[in-house]
Formats: C-alpha cells, structure tokens, sequence
C-alpha cells in the first residue's frame, strides 16, 4: 500500500492530522493508498509558498527556453516511468489499460507541445494614431489554482499544469480524492528535474476544504477547475472575492447525430466508442445518440448485439474492454439513473444491471446500457449519468436532428454521421458545442482548443487558446516623440 504526501515548498508533508482517505482499487476494492487530507491552514501555507515563489521570480524570471527544457525533460520522464504510471493509473481509476496507455503517452505530448509553443512568436504591435508604438506582450498570471477530477486523473492534471509552467505561473495542485495516486507520482517527477522548490505544490484533500479554500483565496490569482457543472458554479462564486480568472471545464450531454447515408459500420463503431469508452466516465461522452428514422430499427438492433459482446473487467486483464466505474458512489449513482430511466417509461433495450459474475463481484461494474424510446423532457436524456448508459432517439429530417442535439443545457461536444460533406458541415455548424467531430467521435488533440459552450464551461484547454488561460496580455505604449504633450500649457 503506498502512503502519499503532500508536497509544499519543495518537501514532502505527511498527514497531519489523523482524517486520512483510503484511496480503493475499484476493480476489487483493495485499499492501494492512503492520502492525507489537507486541512484549510495547510493549503493557506502552500498558496503562501507559491506566491512567494511566484514574486521571487525563481520560475517567471527563467527564460522561455529554459522552462521549455524542463517541461521537455518531465516529458521524458513521464516516457521512462510509463509502464508504472499506466498501472497505477489503472488501479486507481479502473479504466482499461489500453486507455491509461493513451492518456499517459498523450501526458508526455502535452508537456512536448507546450515546451515546444512557449518558443513560438508572441505579441503583437499595433498601428495607432499617434507617434507611439503601441504593443502586447504577455505575462504569467500569478499563482494558479489547479483542481481535477478523477475520470483522467493524470491528463486532466497535465492538460492544466504543463500550460501554467510553460506561462511562468507557480502552481497549487488539488487532485481528485478518488485519484491521488499518478498526482504524486508526477511531482515527483517535477522534482526530480530539478524544477525549483516552491513551484509545483500539491495539496490533496476534500473538494470542499482544499479546494473551496483555493477558490476562495485572495492570493490565487487564477483558478483551473474541471469537475461537475455544479461545482463549478461553486467555483466561480468562490472566486468573485477577489476577480480571479476562472477556466472551467465542466460536463456534458453530447450528441451523437447519425444519417441514413453514413457508413453505417463506421457509424456504430464509433457511437460505441463515444459512450463506452472510459465506461462512460468522460465528459465528452456520445451519450445522446440520434438516428434518421430511416436506418432507426437497424442501427439500434445492430448497436445493441455489438455492445453485449463487449468484454466488461478489471482494467489491468488484457482481455478487458470496459473497465470499472470508479466509485461505489458514482456506481450507484449510474444504477439510480437506470431505474429513473425505467420510471420514466423509457425502454432498457440492453444492459442496465451491476455485473458480480465470474469474480467481478468485488468490484463496481456496470454492463454497457442501452435505453430507446425516450423523449427529450426525460431526465435521462437530460441530466449527465457519467456512467456507460446511453439513450438513442430517432429524427426524421436535418431540421429535427438539430432541434433534438441543441435541446441541453450543455454544449461541451457533438458529432454528426454522413457521407454528405455539406449536409456534415451544415448541421454540425448549428450543433452548439465547443468540440464536435464528424465521421469520428472523441479524439482529443494536444494542438487543438477544448472547451464548452452553455453550462459546459468557460475558457479553452489545449492548444494556443490553453496557454492564453494561464496568461494575461499586457499593453506597453512607447512613445516615440518625446516632449510635452502641451495639455497644461499654463507655466
Ligand atoms: P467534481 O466536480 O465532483 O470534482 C472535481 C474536483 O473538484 C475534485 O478535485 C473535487 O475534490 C473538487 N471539489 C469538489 N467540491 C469542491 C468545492 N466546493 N470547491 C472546490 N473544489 C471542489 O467532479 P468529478 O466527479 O471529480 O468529475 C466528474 C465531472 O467532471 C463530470 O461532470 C465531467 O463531465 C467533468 N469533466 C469535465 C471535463 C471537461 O473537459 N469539460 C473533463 C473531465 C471531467
């Protein structure tokens, strides 16, 4: 069993108080860890530490160059321990090995590609009316708070810490609960490179001690949250105290638009990946699928068959393709959401049931689910499940395919399914969602902006726009006349 600490000013601080987190193997509910929780007085000093390593200008003052050279080396670093950070991953998330696989090798290219676009031109000059020249340079924010879910632990952390070290912030780290483990593992990695004391700090703890003290904090200059719609809100009251930039990145009810003319094999291929991978635990997740009426008995007939042949397991047997939920919680959350789904009178097509056989009854796992007949005022369809439950309704033309994907109050992703290019581009430009694919559903690209529109969140993960988060944009006047203005003349 691993014993994780915090790590606050360059040391590692064990627990101090006696409330601590069993952090569980959700395969088979072995304890894996124990984490500390923090207490308010203990995130304080680390928010402490980070603003005096911010204004001492040990990592804001370092070039471009040299940050991008550590970030190049915590890459390689993440490469060397891959193996390791993909086993703990899976115990401690439960997703399957080939996902973890992607999300820690996917880690490493997103330190790589912000070491690399720190390097790249920035600023602007600006033409202006007067002998002045007028410029943009841009600035690290300050101390950035950094709080993460549990369903891409490792990922989501990254997704946020390589951006802010790239930008020159100094960093408080708050890791899921359920998900401490990789958390650690990666500061000791920052460690190791040789980052400076006082930079990275990790505080684990409850969302509504550490992470609440975070958002409130006059000393955080920025908060990066990802987590639930709700919490969300919570964060951004908490952080009106002192204005601070928020970037939130919240959940999702996605749209999964199927057409008559598309692939059809492509079609369901990829609507089951869209809802089943990660078990559903994703917040870009397919999990509203949308078929022309057309092909409706088809597709539904065809993804029900593909989906009971799908090998349901522990994330670390090779032969597993979906693995656990990661909670008992968030298990039976999923199982309440099914039996709501049943009440409301829609139609369980598949699925539906904990899994206990052949040794899985240790574990929290849920077969793939599948609901038909339902309507759009359902909670089913309304409300995010998290989990692998998906709901497929029918359409019979563009202008109802449109209507059925807008009708959420998210907007985080959609997709649309067809060989029409343009009938493709016109529908997915009215599907109001910050990712959305067509042909494809889910992959996600270090290079390209993550976001969502509605209650999906605020702000942009990745690419440019991920690092422009972590920055603020200053504007230097320089006037190139130097003499009086004349505005007083009176002497
Ligand atoms: P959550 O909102 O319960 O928790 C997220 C984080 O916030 C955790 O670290 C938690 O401890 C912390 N937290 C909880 N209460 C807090 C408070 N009052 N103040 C500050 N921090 C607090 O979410 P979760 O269950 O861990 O993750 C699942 C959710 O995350 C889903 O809704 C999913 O859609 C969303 N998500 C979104 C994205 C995205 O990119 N949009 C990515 C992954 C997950």
């Amino acid at each position: 069993m691993l014993e994780l600490n915090n790590y606050i000013n360059g040391e590692w601080i064990g627990p101090s108080n006696s409330d601590r987190n069993k952090v569980i193997n959700p395969a088979n509910q072995e304890v894996i860890a124990v984490a500390p929780r923090a207490t308010k007085e203990e995130t304080e000093e680390a928010i402490a530490v980070a603003k005096a390593a911010f204004e001492s200008g040990v990592w804001s003052g370092l070039t471009a160059h040299e940050r991008s050279e550590y970030l190049n080396k915590i890459a390689d670093k993440i490469d060397e321990n891959f193996d390791e950070l993909v086993r703990l991953e899976v115990m401690d998330n439960g997703k399957i090995k080939a996902e973890a696989e992607f999300d820690i090798a996917d880690a490493a290219g997103c330190f790589r590609y912000y070491a690399g676009l720190v390097l790249a031109p920035e600023g602007e000059t600006y033409q202006v009316p007067e002998d002045v020249q007028a410029m943009i340079v841009k600035e690290p924010v300050g101390v950035a708070g950094l709080i993460v879910p549990w369903n891409f632990p490792l990922l989501m952390s990254v997704w946020k810490i390589a951006p802010a070290m790239a930008a020159g912030n100094t960093i408080v780290y708050k890791p899921a609960e359920a998900t401490p483990i990789t958390a650690m593992k990666l500061v000791e990695i920052i460690e190791e490179v040789g980052v400076p004391k006082g930079v990275v700090n990790l505080v684990m703890g409850r969302g509504s001690v550490v992470g609440q003290t975070i958002a409130e904090s006059k000393d955080v200059d920025l908060v990066s949250f990802t987590g639930s719609t709700e919490v969300g809100r919570e964060i951004m009251r908490a952080a009106a105290g002192n204005l601070k930039k928020i970037s939130l990145e919240l959940g999702g009810k996605s749209p999964n638009i199927i057409f008559a003319d598309a692939d059809f094999e492509t079609a369901i291929d990829h609507a089951l990946m869209g809802i089943y991978f990660g078990s559903g635990q994703v917040c870009s997740a397919g999990s509203r699928v949308l078929v022309e009426e057309s092909i409706y008995d088809k597709f539904v007939e065809t993804f029900v068959e593909r989906a009971k042949l799908i090998k349901v397991g522990p994330g670390l047997d090779e032969n597993s393709q979906m693995g656990a939920i990661n909670s008992e919680s968030q298990m039976n959350t999923i199982l309440k959401y099914i039996e709501i789904g049943i009440e409301e009178g829609a139609t369980l097509a598949y699925g539906g049931r904990r899994l206990t056989e052949n040794g899985l009854d240790k574990g929290f796992f849920i077969e793939p689910t599948v609901f038909t007949d339902v309507t759009s005022d359902m909670r089913i369809v309304q409300e995010e499940i998290f989990g692998p439950v998906v709901t497929i309704q029918k359409f019979k033309d563009e202008e109802e395919a449109i209507q059925l994907a807008n009708d959420t109050d998210f907007g985080l992703a959609g997709g649309v399914f067809s060989n029409d290019g343009a009938k493709a581009l016109r529908v997915i430009k009215k599907v109001r969602a910050g990712i959305t694919w067509v042909n494809t559903f889910g992959p996600t690209y270090n290079e390209a902006p993550w976001g969502g529109y509605k209650m999906s969140g605020i702000g942009r993960s990745l690419g440019t726009y991920g690092l422009d988060d972590f920055q603020e944009i200053k504007q230097i006047n320089i006037n190139l006349a130097v003499e009086p203005s004349g505005w007083f003349p009176n002497k």
